[in-house]
């Protein structure tokens, strides 16, 4: 019988998804065993037009990861979803536009300026830009894919059947994925998978510290203090996101003493995770002045970033410049 077909493939992201798929060490030969993988641009030598040529539904799943940036993801994401039973977004930046997605803060004109112009690190006296189109030779003219304005996350560009979360996934919440794709038991469309249905708090080791009601006196930024341990970060001043992001991971960060960034991504009732975490946030600070607000604030030197660092594309607000331009 011939194994079910698999392809994975990387948008705009960092490339730790990709590494996420490597770190399941040995069980990565019980995937191989168990499926056969048609399209992986980072590992394996097929090529665009090799998915192409097969049969439309004929892939079981494509996992892809990053969210969409330029006109390739847009064609490729496109092609897979019609090539594919399933399309998975693996992890937060194909989920909700992660990191990256902090770039829809600014117009393209902006990011394209700053990057080949203004960097420090940038000598540019020309100020040369790429080109989607450079004639090299009489005959020869070299394409770029077109830098779209503003990333998106997979599922507002193709129609996605389950979400894994996570910046990357965990190992173990891949595993958990997997198996629960092969198992052919699949949950309704457009569940999250191989990860909890309960916040981060819930297996957090530090909860039994932590108050019924919290309530924070000081924020504090992680290099600021020595955290304690065995307590609940966010009673320390810390802006843990544990309380509203969703658990799965293991406590990964905590358990090093940091506090949670959100990695894992909403709750399925949150329609949007920032405005939830500062909504959580605003009902735990303890300031009864005003001046004790502006110095809580003032600890917060990048709200977009904390409260928004792997979901703006995807939320409400989407970016500063949506309306601006397409
Ligand atoms: S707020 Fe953070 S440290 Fe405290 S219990 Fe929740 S996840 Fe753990
Ligand atoms: S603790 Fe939070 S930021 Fe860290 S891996 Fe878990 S969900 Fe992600």
């Amino acid at each position: 019988m011939d194994k079910p077909k698999i392809a994975l493939y990387w948008c705009a992201s960092c490339g730790g998804c990709e590494e996420a798929v490597v770190d399941l060490a040995e069980k990565i030969l019980d995937v191989v065993n168990l499926v056969d993988i048609v399209f992986w641009p980072v590992a394996m030598d097929y090529k665009i037009e090799d998915v192409e040529k097969l049969p439309d539904g004929s892939i079981t799943a494509s996992f892809i990861n990053g969210g969409i940036r330029l006109s390739e993801h847009e064609h490729v994401v496109k092609l897979l979803r019609r090539k594919s039973k399933l399309v998975i977004a693996y992890g937060a930046c194909s989920a909700w536009g992660g990191v990256p997605g902090l770039a829809n803060l600014y117009s393209r004109e902006e990011i394209m300026r700053y990057v080949y112009h203004e960097a420090p690190t940038v000598e540019n006296p020309e100020k040369i830009r790429p080109e989607l189109k450079t004639k090299v030779e009489e005959k020869i003219t070299l394409e770029l894919p077109e830098f779209l304005p503003r990333l998106l996350p997979l599922d507002l560009v193709v129609d996605v059947d389950y979400y894994i979360p996570g910046c990357p996934p965990t190992p173990d919440v891949t595993w958990k994925a997997i198996e629960t794709l092969l198992s052919g038991n699949l949950p309704p469309k457009g569940s999250v998978l191989g990860a909890l249905d309960k916040s981060l708090c819930y297996e957090c080791p530090l909860n039994d510290t932590k108050p019924e009601k919290v309530l924070i006196k000081e924020v504090k930024r992680p290099h600021e203090v020595i955290a304690d341990p065995s307590k609940c970060l966010l009673t320390q001043g810390l802006v843990c996101l544990g309380p509203v992001t969703r658990g799965g991971c293991g406590a990964l960060c905590i358990k090093a003493a940091m506090p949670c960034t959100g990695c894992f991504g909403p709750l399925d009732e949150v329609i949007d995770y920032g405005g939830k975490a500062i909504s959580y946030f605003a009902s735990i600070v303890d300031y009864t002045s005003e001046e004790e607000i502006e110095k809580a604030l003032g600890k917060i030197l990048d709200p977009m970033g904390v409260f928004y660092r792997y979901s703006l594309p995807a939320s409400r607000l989407r970016g500063k410049i949506m309306l601006v331009e397409r």
